[in-house]
């Protein structure tokens, strides 16, 4: 089955017995509840792309370790175009869901792991890399969603892992027996964990030898025991328990965080990737890093597309279609979108192989990339608030628009061009409004800051690869000026 098609995939997460705990209570089936259902359709249209024959080179490759067709959510990237092919299909997901897909993760962190693992045998003897294979070969023959877990709940930001009041606050190994390890912690701000079958964990900074405890990379299943998550909360969540579709702005897609929690959990040595070589922690941070800072390069312009199609779209609803300040406007978010893909692009085509074979993002650019995301986006949703209108925050609810009282009124009032039934209007200012204040501004606007680390991680990364002493001696060269 080395590829589900969308409805296998959505029965084979109603199989798992996840721990998931919303509003206080454990959910009974979370992909039948309401709030979560939207998210888990997104990753389905991982799937219901791959499915598609004139979307297979871009979401599907060969494997070289399996030889069968896999998704190219589990691929090891085998040249820079697989990198491009990964941004592309990025951006097409991002325009079919306007939401975070949430599938990128694992396909970052098992590129990440892949060429870690090799270049920490190299140096320690270990048998990682043999280990990660196999266990990748099983979830590319199975179609697994995996999901990438790496940043810790930190606690006090000035103290090391070891140095914090409770240990706890960053996961590590508590037990190590003969025939595996146990561990203990949590990681926070999940993207797609109630929808993954496999979570690959890493640890979510540079360790120390004092941190050896900390610096632990393995996989599990999500329904492992002692695994549970507590769900985050998003802006106008509720808003799907109401029954319509309207309100919720993005009718079928979503995304979805959570707090993950390791209460003792065994690992059996077959899936620990690393134990204590803190060494090779900054490596696995680094390019898992880098390989998400060119995801963000794919699936933020793709639902940009969105929301500027959106901004045109309530544009031609006022009647406000040909004010030449509202082109610009447009004409400006198309600019900051394609200016981010570019990025993307760029980081891509400047991929350079590991050790291990794989193919690893230009780290510079790929943070380059992630940087003008934490700013490219908030303008863009400044621009696409001031084309829709306040109407995007104080249009009555869908209840009263269904009102057979209310309802002609809500109609009548709030109708732009008179050909535009009222309801399409209220439709795409609702659509706004979630990218730009509701659940979607989780995966556009938050996300957008502080999903693949926070501005500073990349400016930390930026500084590292600029290499400032290259730039210097080429001015001494033109100068003629010898140290
Ligand atoms: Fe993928 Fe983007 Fe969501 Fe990250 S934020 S999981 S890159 S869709
Ligand atoms: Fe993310």
């Amino acid at each position: 089955m080395a590829l589900m098609t969308g409805d296998e995939y959505v029965e084979s997460i109603r199989k798992l017995k996840l721990k998931v705990y919303m509003f206080g209570e454990l959910v009974d089936t979370p992909v039948d509840n309401p709030i979560l259902r939207p998210s888990l359709n997104s990753v389905k249209a991982t799937y219901d792309l791959a499915q598609d024959p004139q979307y297979q080179d871009v979401a599907t490759a060969i494997s070289p370790y399996t030889g069968e067709r896999i998704n190219r959510f589990l691929n090891i990237h085998q040249s820079p175009q697989d990198l491009v092919n990964k941004v592309r299909m990025q951006r097409i997901l991002g325009q079919q869901t306007a939401s975070c897909f949430q599938r990128c993760v694992g396909m970052d962190a098992i590129n990440a792991v892949f060429s870690t693992t090799f270049e920490t045998d190299q140096a320690h003897g270990t048998n990682y890399h043999e280990r990660f294979l196999k266990y990748l070969k099983y979830c590319q023959e199975n179609d697994l969603v995996m999901d990438g877990a790496m940043t810790d709940p930190k606690g006090d930001r000035g103290l090391s892992p070891s140095k914090q009041a409770d240990p706890d606050l960053f996961l590590h190994v508590v037990e190590r027996r003969p025939d595996g390890i146990v561990v203990r912690g949590a990681k926070a701000h999940q993207t797609g964990c109630v929808n993954s079958h496999e979570v690959i964990v890493m640890p979510t900074q540079t360790m120390t030898e004092a941190d050896k405890d900390w610096a632990v990379c393995f996989s599990c299943p999500m329904d492992v025991e002692g695994l549970y998550m507590i769900m985050g909360r998003q802006s106008c969540d509720t808003r799907k328990l109401e029954g319509g579709t309207l309100d919720v702005g993005n009718p079928d897609f979503g995304g979805m965080e959570a707090l993950m929690v390791w209460d003792d959990v065994f690992i059996p040595n077959e899936n620990v990737y690393m134990d204590g070589e803190w060494d090779f922690s900054g490596m696995l941070v680094e390019r898992f890093a880098g390989y998400h800072r060119q995801s963000y390069g794919g699936c933020k312009t793709g639902v940009a597309d969105c929301l500027i199609g959106a901004a045109a779209l309530a544009a031609d609803y006022n009647g406000a279609q040909k004010a030449s300040h509202v082109k610009d406007k447009l004409i400006e978010m198309v600019h900051l979108n394609e200016t981010l893909w570019a990025c993307g692009l760029a980081c891509s085509y400047e991929g350079k192989p590991t050790a291990a074979g794989n193919y690893l993002v230009d780290l510079l650019l790929a943070n380059i990339c992630k940087q003008n995301v934490t700013r490219f986006p908030y303008e863009i949703c400044r621009l696409a608030a001031d084309i829709a209108g306040g109407m995007l925050v104080t249009a009555p609810s869908e209840k009263d628009f269904r009102d057979p009282k209310l309802g002609p009124i809500v109609d009548k009032y709030f109708r732009g061009v008179a050909s535009v039934p009222t309801e399409n209007r209220l439709k795409v200012m609702r659509f706004v409004e979630n990218m730009v204040h509701g659940t979607g501004s989780v995966a556009y606007m938050t996300e957008s800051m502080h999903g693949a680390g926070s501005p500073q991680a990349q400016r930390i990364m930026i500084s590292r690869q600029a290499d400032l002493n290259a730039k210097k001696a080429l001015v001494k060269k033109i100068l003629h000026i010898a140290d």
